[in-house]
């Protein structure tokens, strides 16, 4: 980022013009991002608000060497919007609450006495910055003008130096009039690009002589779009941009969450942005549910909800689900992810407490007091030995940690409010759940987790109860292991949870049909492993099996693919993924790994388990290695990345006419917003 100099913003206005000095004191970083602040143009305009949608203004300040911050101002449009504010104004100065001035290089236990830090972090400013830096808030500020608003920081110093710098944001209007959607269901398949949705449209349906035999539910959705996936910082994005964006309107950098990146170490401090489910439900009273069939506390889960710029900080992720439920609107969580919820009174992941407990003050927080009063937010607390299951069960939730728990929290009526928590960390694929309910439970036994529900009971039941607030909801339901096998490249695993996903689609189509004041969107965070179909095997499910070594040689391309035939058992899913001539899987963004064509009798490992099953090969480049050829790829690591393509999104229901072309994924925020707040005409 280019830095705006006192001198350079200067030359417009003084005399001065000539006497650039040397002198170093800037605005090192301006928040919201602007290109007006980063390059000096005003377009193409990066953050953007719906009308009275919050947000956190930010900069972080560089005096001369020798010189100090002793006050700043924001200004939007020329207005004076707080201060000047004096450092040290003293806890009483009401002006001061909202606003923050960080300058402390000091010890945490420091910046945690004085009520302004985050966590075990502190609110030390990241290395390599000069030691008199100081970052300065205006938290939760809100325009409702539409239009195009320029907003200044100005930065007093010791010396009487002013030290400034300009960007600029929009406020997206809305068209007034029409109906607008009471309940909005966003439903994500991580990491499923055009290529994951036709595997399972070739598995599920099938072809006769080149024409599908069948759609998925997904496929019969009557408007589609391309969506641009990038985040703040990169054409490739994980999830945590990949979800957030979608939800907020702005861009997040990756692994971060609801936030803006900003100049301290401390993870839950960063200037917010707010969410469509905060936003909706300080303006209509709408409800939040978030199903997933990962841990709970998983990027794009938390990023519905949850403020922070470290996505793996599980631990304050899950309290805030809960305590700040009164901004969100949560009444729904079901997923996996028990090990954040459950009392570590030693506060030790190491060695591993035997109810398996992974909370830790490392990853919780304390938020500073100007992140508290700018938006109410519950301060937060290092609390290792929260029992936060209890917690929510005190907040009103009922709690079911098994299938024939969930259904058994419905036998007495639909209850208010739910948690589910069906394993310690991510759920069981659907190919290992779908193999226990046929008899083969060796899988999920070895997780400890045998009696998990599939994607569409929890996205019925999330229906059923966010459907009692008269006001409506905003569910996101997630299909998480479409990316994570994918990354895995465990190709009937993916393809096994795309087919899992489609029936939870049919699902919220069908309440859709019923409760026509919805909305529906089928998406994706990104695309996840470059997956391609690159053909059929030439050979049958029993060659495979005996010349696990054939690697390239059985892959038959163009015609010698032919329409590979999986036949379906009455539950929904393949009889087998090992049919004669199956399909067969490329990936465009893979890390070595060793091929036989078919599934392992044991996912691979997963790393987010407590308790990782012993018969879990470690990783793709060792899996099968004395039983499938080397295909060799050109990402490092072991396992395959997601891929900065676009991805398809398809809608349905009142407003799903907004989603045709190629748009941004913060346009579908606002699009949204068009629907539920100012109508469809
Ligand atoms: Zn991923």
């Amino acid at each position: 980022m280019r830095r705006m100099t006192i001198s350079r913003l200067a030359l417009g206005t003084a005399l001065g013009l000539l006497a650039v000095s040397a002198h170093a004191a800037s605005v090192s970083r301006l928040t919201p991002p602007s290109e007006l602040f980063a390059s000096g143009t005003a377009d193409p305009i990066i953050s953007r608000f719906l009308p009275g949608q919050r947000f956190d203004l930010q900069a972080t300040v560089r005096p001369d060497e020798g010189d100090r911050v002793v006050a700043f101002e924001f200004f939007v449009d020329g207005a004076w919007i707080n201060g000047p504010l004096p450092l040290g104004g003293g806890a009483n100065d009401s002006r001061l609450a909202r606003n923050s001035l960080v300058t402390e290089t000091g010890a945490a236990d420091t910046c945690l006495r004085d009520g302004k830090t985050t966590g075990a972090s502190g609110c030390v400013l990241a290395a390599g910055l000069p030691s008199n830096t100081t970052v300065v808030s205006f938290r939760g500020y809100s325009n409702y003008s539409a239009g195009v608003h320029e907003f200044k920081v100005n930065a007093r110093t010791a010396n009487g130096r002013t030290i400034s710098a300009n960007g600029n944001f929009e406020v997206v209007g809305l068209a007034n009039g029409g109906r607008t959607a009471k309940n909005i269901i966003i439903l994500v398949g991580d990491g499923m690009g055009a290529s994951h949705r036709t595997a399972a449209r070739i598995m599920a349906k099938g072809y006769a002589q080149g024409k599908a035999r069948g759609k998925l539910a997904m496929d019969t959705f009557p408007y589609s779009g391309q969506v641009m996936t990038a985040s703040l910082n990169s054409i490739v994005t994980d999830s945590a941009p990949g979800m957030a964006n979608y939800v907020s309107g702005n861009k997040a950098n990756n692994n971060e969450e609801g936030v803006w990146p900003d100049d301290t170490l401390a993870a839950f401090d960063n200037p917010r942005m707010e969410y469509l489910a905060e936003y909706l439900h300080m303006l209509q009273g709408k409800s939040l549910g978030i199903v997933t069939t990962a841990d709970v506390f998983d990027a794009t889960p938390a990023a519905n909800a949850v403020h922070t710029s470290a996505r793996g900080n599980g631990t304050g992720i899950v309290d805030q689900f809960l305590d700040d439920r009164s901004k969100t609107g949560l009444s729904v969580l079901l997923g996996g992810g028990r090990k954040w919820f459950l009392p570590n009174p030693g506060g030790n992941t190491s060695p591993q407490p035997v109810n398996g407990s992974q909370r830790s003050a490392r990853n919780d927080y304390v938020l500073p007091a100007d992140v508290v009063n700018g938006w109410g937010a519950a301060p937060g607390k290092l609390d290792p030995e929260r029992d936060l299951i209890g917690d929510f069960v005190s907040a009103g939730f009922a709690y079911a940690p098994d299938n024939t728990a969930l259904n058994a929290a419905f036998a007495r009526g639909t209850p208010d409010k739910l948690l589910g928590l069906f394993a310690y960390s991510n759920m069981n694929v659907s190919y290992d759940k779908i193999a226990a309910r046929r008899g083969n439970s060796e899988v999920v036994d070895a997780f400890g987790f045998p009696d998990q529900p599939m994607l569409d009971d929890m996205t019925d039941k999330a229906l059923k109860v966010l459907s009692r607030n008269p006001q409506g909801f905003v569910a996101m339901i997630e299909a998480a292991s479409i990316d994570k096998q994918a990354h895995l490249m465990d190709t009937d695993r993916w393809i096994h949870d795309v087919i899992e996903f489609d029936r939870a689609i049919a699902v919220a189509k069908r309440f859709a049909e019923q409760n026509p004041d919805t909305v529906v969107i089928v998406t994706a965070d990104h695309e996840c492993s470059g997956a391609a179909i690159i053909g059929a095997a030439t050979v049958s499910a029993a060659q495979l099996a005996a010349d696990k070594l054939a690697g390239k040689s059985v892959v038959g391309i163009y015609e010698a693919a032919r329409f590979p035939r999986y036949t379906m058992n009455a539950d929904g899913y393949p009889v087998t993924t090992n049919i004669d001539n199956k399909m067969l899987i490329g990936y465009g963004a893979n890390a070595d790994r060793y091929e036989n064509w078919l599934p392992n009798r044991f996912p691979t490992r997963d790393t987010q388990q407590p308790f990782p099953p012993a018969q879990s090969p470690v990783n793709p480049n060792v899996r099968n290695k004395d039983e499938g050829a080397l295909i060799t790829g050109q990402v490092a690591g072991d396992q395959a990345a997601h891929t900065g393509s676009d991805i398809p999104l398809s809608a349905f229901g009142l407003g799903a006419g907004y989603f045709t072309g190629t748009f941004d994924n913060t346009d579908v925020f606002f699009k949204l917003g068009q629907i539920a707040v100012g109508g469809v005409q």
